[in-house]
């Protein structure tokens, strides 16, 4: 871009050089021309000081632009998203109601999607934290209240089977 603006003084730097108002004189040419070429030369001049303000203007752009860019902040989703990635998340569009209650989502009541079944609930119906072992999430994540009993439900039953295994185990022995 700054090439743009180095054109017109550049070009109009190499024309004006050469001919002098002496030279003019020697070639018998009438003295009117040299007031022309005074006056051409005044006309470069503003024109020149022109460029160079535009070129500062230039520079102080390009500078705030560089500067917005670095401190603006990535837009924040209005959604708790948190840390996880679930495949089976309902689009926030779809789901104005909770999946559980079926209270109104507004600005004060958000939306809270249970990482074990994918469906969008009210903070009352979604608060609780469990991991979740058959999506390889071991640490602790957001679950609705049906699915927390779920999820409990078959932990203990997963604990006591292993119970009766050892227990089958040991009495063999
Ligand atoms: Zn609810
Ligand atoms: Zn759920």
């Amino acid at each position: 871009a700054p090439s743009i603006f180095l054109l017109p003084s550049h070009s109009s730097a190499s024309s004006s050089g050469s001919p002098a108002p002496a030279h003019l004189d020697d070639d018998g040419l009438p003295v009117a021309v040299d007031a022309v070429q005074q006056r051409l030369r005044q006309i470069e001049a503003s024109y020149k000081q022109e460029v160079e303000v535009l070129r500062r203007q230039v520079r102080q752009l390009q500078l705030k632009l560089e500067s917005k860019q670095f401190c603006t902040p990535p837009s924040e989703p209005d959604v708790d998203y948190e840390d996880d990635i679930v495949t089976r998340w309902v689009p926030d569009h779809m789901a104005s109601h909770c999946f559980n209650c079926d209270c109104e989502f507004w600005i004060a009541k958000r939306r809270h999607h249970c990482r074990n079944c994918g469906n969008v609930f009210c903070k009352d119906c979604c608060h609780l934290k469990l991991p979740i072992p058959d999506q390889q999430l071991y640490d602790p994540v957001l679950v609705c209240t049906p699915c927390h009993d779920l999820l409990l439900e078959s932990r203990t039953r997963e604990l006591r089977s292993q119970q009766l295994k050892k227990a089958i185990a040991t009495a063999s022995s």
